[in-house]
């Protein structure tokens, strides 16, 4: 979008980034490669704190009931569909930088249903060039890829890339994420086993060490059928020699 916006020459004050500090490594060697190409800066706005520490030692205080005014319990635990802190906290640290000025957002016209969202988020003036552009997701890849960005190959990989450990993507994603960069599958297992017991789970109420054990399972699934697919060939193979 923003690529597009400089290249027909819309009116445009900022580029602004919110780093949640859960983006892939790729994704900040796309931002320098991006300013080195347009010769525009990215601004980073961040959290007020850490979304690890949000997610795992905030301590957060009851706003009614017998506790109202105490600490009741540490930690925002992981984001849900129903517990979106991290959702709340990029768009109020957005609004809180960039005012009152128009913002472009990028949703693609193939996913159009997400405005109505984001316009619940914020009630800030706000654009979609790729809505008013009609381009949806692949087109905004090839329009990308055609002039030399390729993210690291991060969309080979996945469909959509937004924080590595989001527990709203689909669990193929996750899968593909703990084969690809077992490093931060581990960083996630590790704020799994953090996680008080008043936290209710990552994505559909499984922890992280539930989907690991899921997937080792298909993985050990997997080598079993490997193998025994392998033991019918070499088996076929002894049958042909034989009819030799
Ligand atoms: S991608 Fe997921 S974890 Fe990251 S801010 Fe959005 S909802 Fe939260």
């Amino acid at each position: 979008m923003v690529l597009r916006l400089i290249e027909e020459d819309w009116p445009l004050d900022e580029i602004v980034m919110f780093d949640t500090g859960w983006e892939f490594p790729q994704m900040y060697d796309h931002i320098a490669k991006f300013e080195e190409f347009t010769g525009r800066k990215v601004t980073v706005v961040k959290p007020r704190r850490s979304f690890e520490e949000w997610m795992l030692r905030r301590e957060i205080v009851a706003r009614k009931g017998p506790r109202k005014g105490e600490v009741h319990r540490i930690g925002n635990g992981w984001p849900s569909p129903t517990r979106r802190w991290c959702t709340r906290e990029k768009c109020d640290q957005i609004d809180r930088h960039v005012g009152n000025a128009v913002r472009y957002i990028g949703i693609a016209a193939d996913e159009v249903q997400r405005t109505a969202s984001a316009n619940l988020m914020s009630n800030k003036p706000r654009r979609y060039p790729l809505v008013e552009w009609d381009m949806d997701e692949a087109a905004c890849l090839a329009y990308c890829r055609e002039r030399g960005f390729d993210w690291g190959g991060l969309y080979d990989i996945f469909p959509r890339v937004s924080c590595y450990c989001c527990p709203l993507q689909r669990i193929g994603q996750l899968r593909n994420l703990r084969r690809h960069f077992p490093s931060l599958w581990n960083q996630m297992l590790e704020w799994d086993g953090m996680i008080g017991d008043h936290n209710r789970g990552f994505r559909d109420y499984d922890t992280v060490h539930d989907l690991e054990n899921r997937f080792a399972r298909e993985d050990r699934q997997m080598t079993l059928d490997f193998g025994m697919a392998n033991a019918v060939l070499s088996d076929n193979g002894e049958r042909e020699k034989r009819h030799d």
